[in-house]
């Protein structure tokens, strides 16, 4: 009975969901949440349970009268996933338990100017590391998100596009991976990963909000009602190719935000003054080009006003990009994710919202809110691994079933 089937796998990926965000819920909370009957939950926490991936803890305190409530909560060591996010100048690898906390994460290196061959199986030695070093057991790792810039067919499990070069056009990633790591990989994109990875930790307060990615480059994902929109090859939301000047981009367009603002704007505007460069140590490989942006963001944070100068221009223009999401979603709530905000995050989060009060459409209604995520660098990766858990949680139980 396919139907019944996959209802049983919807019904038990949202109890898991609710676990995962809650930490720990009694089967009539559950209930209550889900709008579902306590039958129809008291069936699917009993496959669950059966299955090794709820487990009881005790009883909570009793309202009213009857039976004290027992509380349920996943059963962390059940199942671990791992997040891999990568691009030129910059990859993050994360392993998260069942219960979706961080139990491993290792900051690398991005791929530079090795190809993709080489770059996948550098990273799957790396997850092999970590999963060693932290006393993780494979048969017990579910699989692995791989999270990139796109455009991209996540079907195939190919990137779409020529960046960074043209090696990684219809690059086999995810079979090349799978086969290296023998586990199963899916492939997202980076800016809806992280837009997932807040909403599920729960770190933002409504299910409907944009988020702004800067990576290597200039990203954007939205969540809309609970739900990502991804456009037809996974790239929607692009807002690092909204015109908003004259500089000449790599896409063929002018003004884009990513020529304007992109941290390889901001390197290559801080090495056209020489004194600046040497004295924060900025080499300006394109390789490195987070790394030299990071300097820069060290030295805003101990009060250099030239490094300040320069990322506050890209702040500028990151929140007039803001304004054109805002508008066009009709968002209250924008989140910064990425790891070009891991130092400078507070710094573009004060302009952004700046920009966002001044000329957004919505603030004669609220004032749009701008969020730095807590762990901007991680987020992608994080959220990467997420849904694989999510993905997996809710087929297996619906085949058990
Ligand atoms: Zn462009």
């Amino acid at each position: 009975m396919a139907d019944t089937a996959s209802g049983g796998a919807a019904t038990a990926g949202r109890v898991l969901d609710l676990l995962r965000t809650q930490g720990t819920l009694s089967r009539v909370e559950l209930a209550e949440r889900t709008g579902l009957t306590p039958a129809t939950i008291t069936h699917t926490v009993r496959r669950l349970i059966e299955g090794g991936l709820v487990h009881e803890i005790g009883r909570g305190h009793q309202r009213g009268r009857g039976q004290p409530r027992r509380l349920l909560e996943l059963d962390p060591a059940a199942w671990y996933a791992v997040g891999i996010q990568v691009d030129r100048t910059t990859a993050t690898i994360v392993v998260l338990d069942f219960a979706g906390t961080r139990v491993a994460d290792a900051g690398l290196r991005g791929s530079g100017g090795d190809g993709p061959e080489a770059t996948i199986a550098a990273l799957a030695d790396h997850v092999d590391d970590l999963l060693r070093r932290n006393g993780i057991d494979r048969d017990r790792v579910l699989g692995a998100g791989l999270v990139t810039h796109g455009p991209q067919d996540r079907e195939r499990g190919v990137l779409l596009t020529v960046q960074p070069d043209p090696a990684w056009l219809e690059f086999p990633l995810t079979a090349t991976l799978t086969a290296r790591l023998g586990l199963p990989v899916l492939l997202e994109n980076d800016a809806t990963a992280a837009a997932f990875g807040e909403q599920w930790a729960g770190a933002v307060p409504t299910d409907t909000f944009g988020l702004v990615y800067m990576g290597s480059g200039i990203g954007g994902g939205v969540i809309v009602d609970g739900e990502s929109y991804r456009g037809r090859a996974s790239n929607a939301v692009e807002i690092g190719h909204i015109a908003l000047g004259d500089t000449p981009c790599f896409c063929g367009n002018r003004g884009c935000a990513q020529a304007e603002a992109g941290p390889r704007t901001v390197v290559e505007q801080a090495l056209a003054d020489p004194g600046l460069a040497a004295r924060l140590g900025i080499g300006g490989d394109p390789d490195d080009t987070l790394a030299d942006f990071e300097r820069l963001a060290r030295a805003w944070r101990t009060g250099d006003r030239d490094a300040a100068a320069l990322l506050e221009r890209s702040a500028r223009w990151i929140g007039r990009a803001a304004v054109t999401l805002v508008n066009l979603f009709d968002l209250d709530t924008v989140v910064l994710a990425g790891p070009a905000f891991a130092t400078a995050g507070p710094l573009y989060r004060r302009h952004v919202a700046a920009e966002l009060e001044r000329h957004a459409l919505v603030r004669t209604l609220s004032r749009p809110e701008v969020r730095l995520s807590a762990n901007a660098a991680t987020a992608a990766a994080t959220g990467g691994a997420l849904h694989v858990l999510r993905a997996w949680a809710g087929r297996a139980n619906g085949q058990a079933g």
